[in-house]
């Protein structure tokens, strides 16, 4: 194994690597820190976040860089401002002991004149976020005409998130004869397209394996029914008292209504999600970094610039439909070196899903029994008598009062006095899991085994008294279980209609409806608006009958196919 100090780095950057405590390169640093010093090449790095991947190109930047120069000399995208920020933290700490290297973080959402300002001042190496850059760029005060090395940070999410154009302009931008380096944690063809127009004959570095997990990432489920899960997951953290935890959710209402209930239900959790302010969601992001939060419960773009180490859990409450939005959820858990923990919820309909990414990280996810109400007593029970046993106490306030105490308490023989603080400690769990075993319905593996013959598909008919309707929104709308249900609600003025089963695709849904009611929801929901679209309601058609042959609302992208199971069908299918 090669070592920092054989790897031709100066005394001052090698301090600086003694400072944060690396005592040997990580495998993403031991293949790129020598070919970025040695060999001229442009390089793709598939690794994801927490190898090691920003002191790989952040440690031969800081050396490769003179500061003595005015100019621009490296570029780094990247696509959050967390993100950015914690990239020029990390250059700043291996630059500590190196002249006076100026980086500069450029980035949406805070003053574009300070950074104006610092740009004018001169900057060696740029860490910016792809739309802040171009609005740079326009107002023609960053120059890249220098700049030697680009550095494009998790590529894939950039793209995810629609940075494509932006970063083909600022390609665009930077001389030619310059070497890029591209870190992302899939490859897909959006990437390798990148490559091609952009790179020159890239050398390819594979850190773990593509499309895989973190080595040392734990799966597991719980199977549960969809109305268990909140219990369930209260159990799991009742069962893990010190966990340190992101919880996913699928929507930025669940993420709130999860929070909130755990919120009120004693534990130490918050939200972090899209409709919190970015000065809210800072807070929210300190204070779990700084651990005075033990579950955080986000939305996968709202954690995306969230970068902590030694999560003890991640925790799907929410299956992600994306198998790749799974592998980033799951490796944020297991980083540094340590074990990791991944635990799905998932209920019946879900377990199709589950299925496609077991196979997809070609890793078995091994199914837990919800920890019973006695276990979590017993685990609780034990944890805190530990922590009792190894407290330090230093208080000499606690003297002046011990002997006023010891009168008070006289009447306690040391068993009745134990019992008390006890209880007084563990009234909660106690009252909570005395009746709790009976309220959730535990299923065992073989009822939902895998290998089950797959049901029939509920939804292909509508079922006793209920009416099956086409609706013209679908998941790609933001529409989901519960944005119908409140879409319902609003627009029958609190009467309750039920609902049975919602079968939600791409572009549009089917649910289910009692019969009686089904035309007076129909005629209360057409024309009404969810977002930006009307809203197009009717009875759907069955299986072969005449079908309808364009969406009633007219929209254009109702004619995209759905894509199941590999097949390309058209809606009218259905
Ligand atoms: P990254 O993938 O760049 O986000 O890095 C993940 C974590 O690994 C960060 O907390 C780094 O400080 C840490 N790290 C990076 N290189 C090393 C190393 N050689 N030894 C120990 N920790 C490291």
């Amino acid at each position: 194994m090669t070592e920092f100090d054989e790897m031709g780095f100066t005394p001052g950057i090698l301090r600086a690597i003694r400072d944060l405590g690396f005592e040997q390169p990580m495998p993403v640093q031991e293949k790129v820190i020598p070919m970025m010093l040695n060999e001229e090449r442009d390089i793709i790095a598939l690794a994801q976040t927490g190898t090691g991947k920003t002191a790989a190109f952040g440690l031969p930047l800081v050396l490769s860089t003179d500061s003595m120069s005015n100019a621009v000399q490296a570029l780094v995208l990247c696509p959050t401002r967390e993100l950015c920020l914690q990239i020029t933290g990390d250059l700043h700490s291996y630059a500590k002991h190196t002249g006076n290297l100026k980086i500069l973080a450029v980035y949406g959402g805070s003053s574009i004149e300070n950074q104006i300002r610092e740009l004018k001042k001169g900057v060696h190496i740029i860490v910016a976020t792809p739309g802040r850059l171009i609005d740079l760029i326009g107002r023609k005060v960053v120059r890249l005409q220098n700049v030697r090395t680009v550095i494009l940070d998790e590529a894939d999410e950039m793209l995810n998130m629609g940075f494509i154009d932006s970063i083909n302009e600022i390609l665009e931008e930077v001389p030619e004869g310059r070497r890029t380096l591209l870190f992302s944690a899939t490859m897909s063809p959006e990437i390798s397209s990148i490559a091609r127009k952009y790179m020159d004959n890239p050398a390819e570095i594979l850190i773990g394996t593509k499309n895989s997990s973190a080595e040392n990432v734990s799966h597991y489920y719980y199977l549960v029914h969809a109305k268990d899960k909140y219990k369930v997951l209260k159990r799991i953290s009742d069962f893990e008292p010190d966990i340190y935890a992101i919880i996913f959710c699928r929507t930025r209402r669940e993420t709130q209504e999860i929070a909130s209930k755990l919120i009120s239900d004693g534990y130490n959790a918050d939200a972090l999600h899209g409709d919190l302010s970015q000065a809210q969601r800072d807070a929210v992001m300190l204070k779990f970094r700084q651990k005075n939060l033990q579950m955080l419960v986000a939305t996968d773009v709202a954690a995306r610039g969230l970068d902590v180490d030694d999560l003890t859990h991640v925790i799907n409450f929410s299956l992600p439909d994306d198998t790749e939005v799974y592998t980033h959820r799951s490796g944020r858990t297991g980083r540094a070196g340590k074990r990791g923990i991944s635990i799905s919820l998932v209920h019946l309909k879900e377990k199709n899903n589950l299925h496609k990414i077991e196979r997809m990280l070609k890793k078995p996810f091994k199914s837990l029994p919800v920890p019973t109400g006695s276990e979590i007593c017993r685990k609780q029970l034990f944890n805190w008598v530990e922590k009792l046993e190894n407290v330090t106490t230093y208080h000499q306030e606690i003297e002046n009062f011990l002997p006023e105490i010891k009168l008070k308490l006289e009447k306690l023989d040391r068993e009745e006095l134990l019992r008390r603080v006890v209880s007084l400690e563990f009234d909660r769990f106690l009252d909570d899991y005395r009746t709790g075993d009976e309220n959730i319905e535990v299923f065992t593996d073989k009822e939902f085994s895998f290998d089950r013959p797959e049901r029939k598909p509920s939804w292909q008919k509508s079922q006793g008294n209920y009416k099956r309707l086409f609706i013209n929104l679908g998941k790609s709308d933001g529409f989901y279980p519960e944005q119908l249900i409140e879409l319902v609600n609003s627009n029958t003025r609190g009467k309750k209609i039920p609902i049975g089963r919602i079968e939600l695709l791409r572009n549009f849904s089917f649910f289910e409806v009692e019969a009686n009611s089904a035309d007076k929801l129909i005629g209360a929901l057409n024309n009404s608006m969810f977002m930006k679209t009307r809203v197009a309601v009717e009875i759907a058609q069955e299986k072969n009958s005449s079908p309808h042959r364009s969406d009633p609302s007219g929209r254009k992208k109702a004619k995209a196919p759905d894509r199941r199971n590999g097949k390309r069908r058209s809606k009218v299918s259905y």
